[in-house]
């Protein structure tokens, strides 16, 4: 296999959760890619549970990232959609099989054959895809999306996975209409996006919460209408079968009946959030009432796209803290903690990726 271009990253060595410098090589640009130098990339907390390997699937070493924002500095022939000097995104996946049903519709996420930007295996030569905690990404242009220039780049870099995460399964159930409620359980990344869609929509949007303190920020900063701590047994019972929707973006175990209490017959609860232990769902709670829950994963190239011109149009990005590669490790740490308001960006860029161990 030929050598491709030399990249510089962070990676995983094995599950500790810690990241060290690793260089390695990009494959070589075939036609129709796009070359990527990564401005920014987030931490997302799938990169949390992929790099300690709860979910049992770490190929390491593992370079994580998969919230990039970038500028294109290089076009294979064959690229019609982007030019050097693009600002682009790229998010959960750089590839798929582009034949399937999934594909055809518009619904890549959902192929069989997806190809994860990071500890993915590449369709063609079986390579480890690495993800974008390193200075360069090499990707088909059918999976890069276009970044609005009215918005920051470090705040939209969490639109790639956290904003397209809850607002593809917003769009696909209908929790997007003015005047709808929408519940959203877990202030974290993907949770205040949630919000941040969910008031962009004309909804009202509570937020159902373990931390109190998050109450003031929620409502005044993030412009929640309402906040429940779901640990309140009294708080819940007060907000029983008021709301149209549920998204759930809690990362670990948790209740699921309290959550369900809370919609209104025929209300439609969605699971994005991805504990590595199976939820209990009471079928009672289901039954009566008539209530359905689902899933969600990420989301199409078109409906990403659509999301990044939306987020645009309104003024959305996420809420960050930005930090050189330097500080990813205790980044790591307080994220476990829950201790982010309300999402790590790397500036990848702006930091000294180092000299690999
Ligand atoms: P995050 O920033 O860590 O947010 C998760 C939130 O869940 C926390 O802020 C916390 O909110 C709540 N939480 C944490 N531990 C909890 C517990 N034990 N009980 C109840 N609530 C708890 O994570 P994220 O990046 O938003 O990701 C959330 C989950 O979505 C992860 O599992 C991730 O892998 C998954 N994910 C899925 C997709 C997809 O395509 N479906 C895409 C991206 C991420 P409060 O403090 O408000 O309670
Ligand atoms: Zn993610
Ligand atoms: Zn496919």
């Amino acid at each position: 296999m030929a050598e491709g271009m030399e990249a510089h990253g962070w990676a995983a060595r094995d599950a500790s959760g810690h990241l060290s410098p690793f260089n390695f090589s990009r494959r070589v640009q075939r036609d129709g890619d796009v070359t990527i130098k990564v401005l920014f990339c987030g931490l997302c907390h799938t990169d949390l549970h992929v790099i300690k390997n709860e979910w049992g699937n770490a190929m390491y070493p593992l370079v994580p990232g998969h919230e990039v924002v970038g500028v294109v500095t290089d076009v294979a022939s064959g690229v019609t959609k982007f030019k050097a000097g693009d600002t682009v995104g790229v998010g959960y996946f750089v590839d798929s099989c582009r034949t399937c049903e999934s594909c055809s519709k518009g619904y890549e996420s959902y192929c069989p054959q997806l190809v994860q930007t990071s500890n993915g295996i590449d369709l063609l030569d079986g390579s480890t895809t690495q993800g974008g905690f390193s200075d360069v990404l090499i990707v088909s242009q059918g999976y890069v999306v276009r970044v609005p220039e009215t918005l920051s780049l470090d705040g939209a870099a969490p639109l790639l996975c956290a904003g397209i995460t809850v607002f593809s399964p917003m769009v696909q159930y209908g929790l997007n209409a003015p005047g709808k409620h929408l519940g959203v359980v877990g202030l974290g990344g993907l949770g205040h996006m949630g919000v941040k869609f969910g008031k962009a929509f004309g909804m009202t949007v509570t937020v159902i919460s373990t931390s109190p303190d998050k109450r003031e920020e929620a409502l005044d900063r993030l412009g929640a209408d309402a906040f429940l701590v779901s640990r309140d047994p009294e708080q819940m019972k007060a907000a029983a079968s008021t709301m149209d929707g549920i998204i759930d973006t809690v990362s670990a175990e948790h209740p699921v009946e309290a959550l369900l209490e809370l919609l209104k017959p025929m209300g439609q609860m969605v699971i994005v959030g991805l504990p590595a232990k199976p939820l209990e769902v009471p079928a009672f709670s289901l039954v009566a009432g008539g209530k359905r829950v689902a899933g969600s994963g990420g989301g199409g190239i078109a409906e990403c796209q659509a999301m990044l011109d939306f987020a645009g149009e309104h003024g959305i990005t996420a809420d960050v803290e930005v930090v050189g590669m330097d500080y990813v490790n205790t980044a790591i740490q307080r994220l476990e903690r829950n201790d982010v308001r309300y999402r790590f960006v790397v500036d990848v860029a702006g930091s000294n990726l180092g000299v690999s161990d």
